[in-house]
């Protein structure tokens, strides 16, 4: 049997901590210092001139800073090095314009977490079927749910490993967030056949050859009220609070309940977006999308002048919030699942997608009788269908005219565009 050619892949896995109340208390304290430390290591940058902005200084400030106040102490070195690396590297970002410039954190806005860098102090073992252990730093051993099947023990060698991992806590208590890399053989390229798609404004998710993609609303009508019923009592709350005055205990719990529902819609829509993602994977070679875009990001429920949207208010708040979020994500998801399964991503810069018809290739007037409707006003062709399909066959065409190539990722090696006549490419 021939062995194909190896490649190295990196990813995350995230499993649910069980903690002691004692252990609660000791990973919510690293959290807390982690914060002060990456606060007061961003005065101190702020203060710094220029010139004396260095990770040496910044080092030596740190180091100080864990002698002279008490509580950072309960924060592990290692942790403490690992928040000084992330404050650089937040730097180099900005610096490279993929994000906005680092800020202070506040205490309840922020996420909290706690970095573990080396992988081997984990000591990470198996100890039932469903369940895993691991050390924490000044926490001490610890369960986690066994969810997946980690390189550990006599399956761990130098190129399958955990590398390190990360505490992270959220509305369902701490979860522990490693970073696993491995060794596998390079897939086969994916046979499977090309696919345009549309994030749709009808449909969550439109592909070239017809197939939709579609979901409910991720609360359901009792958990819609509830949610309601909770942000009315906490604006209610907020109202009768002096100006001055610290939050109430009651209105804390109403925000953490709040959290809760936001997280459940948010687990909901994550799970579906995983499971969609997957199967358009499993089923097409070459995924073409639209390449992300200031008017993607802005192309709402609201509609346009010509084809205004329909419900638009229950398409606002919680649902666009995730949904503005989700299509960068489906991107990313689709990149890395057709990778595993031999397949690429091909993003297109695609203007006017959803205003040209994409039987005859004519942007007419009118052609977007509504948010859902495509009927085209070309005389000679009359082609009518879903908007949000014709969207999408729109996007794999300019994938097949080889307008423009940008490999999201997959097979290092781009295939070629291929040359097809109009005609023949529809
Ligand atoms: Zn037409």
């Amino acid at each position: 049997m021939s062995q194909g050619a190896l490649v190295k892949r990196q990813f995350g896995h995230r499993a649910r901590l069980v903690l002691s109340p004692a252990g609660v208390r000791a990973a919510d304290g690293q959290a807390h210092a982690a914060r002060t430390m990456w606060n007061l290591l961003h005065a101190w940058w702020r203060m710094m001139p220029k010139e004396e902005r260095t990770l040496a200084n910044a080092d030596a400030a740190i180091r100080q800073a864990r002698q002279d106040i008490d509580f950072l102490a309960v924060l592990p070195a290692q942790a403490a090095q690992a928040v000084l690396k992330t404050y650089f590297q937040a730097w180099k970002n900005c610096w490279e314009g993929r994000a906005n410039a680092p800020d202070f954190k506040g205490r309840f806005r922020t996420v909290m977490s706690v970095d573990i860098p080396q992988g081997r102090d984990l000591n990470i073992t198996r100890v039932h079927r469903r369940w895993g252990m691991a050390t924490i730093p000044k926490v001490g051993r610890v369960r986690f749910r066994w969810t997946k099947d980690l390189p550990v023990g006599k399956r761990a060698g130098v190129e399958n490993r955990i590398t390190g991992a990360r505490l992270i806590k959220d509305v369902l208590g701490w979860h522990i967030a490693f970073r696993v890399q491995t060794l596998e053989a390079e897939p086969d390229p994916h046979q499977g056949p090309d696919v345009g798609i549309d994030v749709g404004v009808t449909v969550p998710i439109a592909l070239s050859d017809g197939e939709t993609y579609e979901h409910g609303e991720w609360l359901t009508g009792k958990e819609q009220a509830r949610l309601l019923h909770l942000e009315q009592r906490a604006a209610q709350r907020k109202r009768h609070r002096k100006p001055g005055e610290p939050t109430s205990r009651r209105l804390h719990h109403t925000y953490d309940q709040i959290a809760g529902m936001r997280a459940k819609a948010k687990r909901r829509a994550l799970d579906w977006q995983h499971k969609t993602t997957t199967a358009i994977a499993r089923t097409y070679g070459t995924v073409v999308v639209e390449a992300l875009t200031i008017m993607n990001m802005v192309k709402s429920a609201r509609g346009t002048i010509e084809a205004p949207g329909k419900n638009v208010a229950q398409k606002s708040g919680l649902n666009r919030s995730i949904h503005k979020e989700a299509w960068g994500r489906t991107v990313t998801m689709l990149a890395y699942k057709t990778a595993r399964m031999g397949g690429t991503v091909v993003e297109i810069p695609a203007p006017g997608t959803s205003r040209r018809c994409s039987a005859c290739g004519f942007t007419t007037p009118g052609s977007r009788e509504s948010q859902a409707v495509f009927v085209c006003k070309n005389p000679d062709c009359g082609w009518s269908g879903n908007a949000d399909h014709n969207a999408a066959r729109n996007v794999l065409h300019l994938y097949r005219m080889g307008l423009a190539l940008i490999p999201a990722a997959g097979r290092a090696v781009v295939r070629r565009a291929k040359r097809v006549k109009p005609a023949a490419a529809r």
